[in-house]
């Protein structure tokens, strides 16, 4: 248990794919005691990577949590993934942290990942701490990534330590702010380190960066300013007091450097962690919703005396029962208690969620997750991160609280599917254990999705990407023993409006005894989001006065509405960005109920989407392409060909970037396809970007 929350840090690792995101973690882990032997990324025992596929693949896909003390305090470093299609695993885990070690590449500066994963984290808030890895790689340039992180990241990173020496040479730190000179001992995995004289010739550059480190790290502490102004001697609890508050408040972003790899470096991160990312306590309280009273709104803080409040951020389904973990927010939790689940917002944001509902649960333990092993504990406080067993039904997004005061945190949200494919069991033994297997990835997994589709008889799975997909299929077959056959992977199309149109509809029958009758009338018009694409929301408004259609109907008019747009008018596609205003109706004082006006609604919506200019999205994806300079004309026509817009070039060494858009429908088995154009040495990242509309010539093909 946390027993000191000042000296508490809940992390996240974050990098692009192939910075050193794993090698860092496994030093961290290796330095702080909790392995004894290191594991590498290239010899596949990386602790961190307990999954076969990862280590299979090489790259770390499911956030795993683990505890960890460095100089008195207490680490949660929650592992983060680097491969875009698992964006959500990153989104999920920003979201319970308090703050962030983003790991670049020193040879390559800011990369694609690097600044999906800096956007997210800006959504958050959340404070930063660059780590300049890999400085003995050759074209390592700490210059050049520094320049990165502020020109494509537009942050403020001030560096807090020098390399002495680059690629081959790079054998050690300046720390600026000691001003010492710090050179680990190969020989036993860098544990051990010698302190010495900076040497005479780096005298000159220290003296530039710590002149700038000074700049501005004394805007954010007034003591400091003072000194600085006066010229007098500036203590080193003052300088990182002051570095602690820029950080805090993210005017500014501490900058470390190292080779995980080489074992330089990685100490020093972790005492930056300490000194410069938040506790608990420094981050501001949370809003929370009722559950009873959605308008009602809660402040939650960290403060373990108060109400129960914690969020299942992960579930990973175990044959011991699954692990649930969470991050409490407030309150105490402990072992062998009830508790209520509470979900309110599901995948979607708060106001477009049509059901609230909450169970109970029990919590029969508590375990404090290390890498490898698990210690049970009595009972876990605000502010710290566990994970526990019991729960049976709860989803990721879920809040666990109090069975007396029930409330739902913000959810977390989650992308579309943009990709589709149907899955079918290979036997019939199989075909018991498939329901089974895809719902307990889904528990896992948010950002999958399953459904029977009674049109076709098939099952079909959505998610993030081929890779996604891909990795979820090995999931079912090796670790569940699921046989399974899937299709080609399809996208997940969805249909929009582009004007304004209103529609009437009754559902009235009259037979005999108890009848039918709802009557509304409303309009439906395009929602469009703040980058003026449609917007992933559907809205809805009663406008309705005078009691034409009663409250306790509107509900029904709701759900309905709601219902209608899961099914396209063009080619039977989720219909996304409307708005729905109900106007006007009717309504009988024996007749009516809200099933009546929930049929009546649909039938309104569909006839009004008829008239409201229907038009057919696809996902659109940022692609990010490196390739070696020679292959640039081919890569570029061919991402021509397949609709591409090429939104920025440049060279990197012998290699040229090249930014795109490009429609997802284009972009099936595009990683074997770059592998020939390229001899093998193209690279490329993609992640979703927005939905936009189908050229009509390709429209039509797909509607018919
Ligand atoms: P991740 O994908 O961000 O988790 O990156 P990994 O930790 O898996 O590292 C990717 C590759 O880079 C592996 O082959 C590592 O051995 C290598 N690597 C990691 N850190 C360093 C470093 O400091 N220097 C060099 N030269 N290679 C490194």
């Amino acid at each position: 248990m946390a027993n000191i929350l000042e000296k508490l840090r809940n992390i996240g690792v974050i990098a692009h794919i192939d910075a050193g995101k794993t090698t860092v973690s496994e030093r961290i882990l290796y330095y702080a005691g909790k392995t004894y032997k290191m594991g590498e990324v290239h010899d596949g025992t990386a602790v961190m990577d307990y999954l076969e596929e990862e280590q299979k693949r090489g790259i770390t896909i499911t956030s795993a949590a683990t505890k960890l003390y460095w100089n008195g305090f207490e680490i949660n470093l929650i592992d983060t993934p680097g491969h875009i299609d698992f964006t959500v695993e990153v989104e999920r885990s920003l979201r319970v942290l308090d703050g962030a070690v983003l790991v670049l590449d020193a040879s390559e500066g800011v990369q694609a990942q690097s600044e999906t994963v800096w956007r997210q984290g800006l959504k958050y808030n959340l404070p930063f701490l660059f780590f300049i890895n890999k400085m003995d790689k050759v074209g390592a340039d700490f210059e050049m990534t520094v320049e990165s992180i502020r020109n494509k990241l537009l942050a403020n990173p001030v560096l807090v330590e020098l390399p002495i020496g680059a690629e081959n040479s790079f054998s050690g730190i300046i720390d600026l702010i000691k001003m010492r000179a710090v050179f680990y001992d190969a020989e036993n995995l860098g544990v051990t380190f010698k302190e010495t004289e900076i040497p005479k010739e780096l005298q000159k550059q220290v003296e530039k960066y710590r002149h700038q480190m000074f700049e501005h790290a004394a805007e954010h502490d007034e003591e400091m300013m003072n000194l600085y102004v006066h010229n007098e001697k500036i203590g080193e609890e003052i300088i990182d007091r002051a570095l602690r508050r820029g950080t805090l408040s993210g005017k500014l972003q501490p900058v470390f450097i190292g080779s995980a790899l080489k074992y330089i470096g990685v100490q020093k991160l972790l005492d930056g962690v300490t000194k410069y990312l938040p506790s608990p306590l420094d981050k501001p309280p949370i809003i929370v919703h009722k559950l009873t009273d959605k308008n009602k709104e809660i402040t939650v803080k960290c403060d373990k005396n108060g109400h129960l409040v914690a969020l299942v951020f992960k579930i990973i389904s175990d044959a011991h029962g699954d692990l649930n973990f969470l991050r409490i927010y407030q309150g105490t939790l402990k072992g062998s208690s009830r508790v209520m689940v509470a979900r309110g917002t599901g995948f979607q944001p708060v106001e477009t969620r049509p059901g609230w509902s909450c169970h109970k649960e029990n919590i029969t333990r508590i375990f404090e997750m290390h890498a490898s092993e698990r210690k049970i504990v009595d009972s876990a406080v605000a502010g710290d991160i566990v994970a526990v067993v019991g729960p049976r039904e709860t989803l990721t997004g879920d809040t666990i609280c109090d069975t007396r005061n029930p409330v739902c945190l913000p959810s977390i949200s989650f992308p579309e599917t943009v990709i589709s494919m149907s899955i079918e069991p290979l036997t019939s033994a199989d075909k018991g254990k498939l329901l089974e297997g895809l719902h307990d990835l889904r528990r896992e997994d948010p950002t999958f999705e399953y459904k029977y589709d009674a049109e076709t008889g098939q099952t079909i799975i959505a998610g993030m990407g081929e890779l996604h997909l891909e990795v979820l299929q090995h999931k079912l077959i090796k670790e569940m023993g699921i046989g399974v056959r899937i299709g080609t992977p399809k996208v997940a199309y969805k249909e929009a409006i582009t004007k304004k149109a209103k529609a009437e509809g009754k559902f009235i029958k009259q037979t005999g005894g108890h009848g039918q009758y709802g009557h509304v009338v409303l309009t439906v018009e395009p929602l469009f989001g703040e980058d003026g694409h449609w917007s992933r929301d559907i809205e809805f408004q009663n406008k309705v006065i005078s009691g034409a259609v009663p409250k306790e109907y509107i509900p029904g008019v709701e759900a309905g509405s709601k219902n209608a747009l899961t099914c396209g008018v063009l080619a039977g596609y989720p219909i996304l960005g409307v708005k729905i205003i109900l106007m006007d109706g009717s309504y009988h004082s024996v007749d009516s109920s809200e099933l009546a006006f929930e049929q009546a609604a649909a039938i309104a919506v569909e006839k009004a989407i008829k008239e409201a200019g229907p038009v057919l999205l696809e996902p659109i994806m940022r692609l990010q392409v490196v390739v070696p300079e020679a292959n640039f004309g081919a890569i570029q026509g061919n991402l021509l060909a397949k609709r591409g817009i090429i939104t920025n070039c440049r060279a990197h060494g012998n290699m040229q970037i090249i930014d795109a858009k490009v429609p997802l429908a284009e972009m099936f088995g595009y990683s074997s396809e770059i592998r020939g154009m390229t001899a093998g040495r193209g690279t490329f990242t993609m992640e979703p970007l927005s939905y936009e509309r189908v050229p009509e010539q390709i429209a039509g093909k797909i509607i018919i």
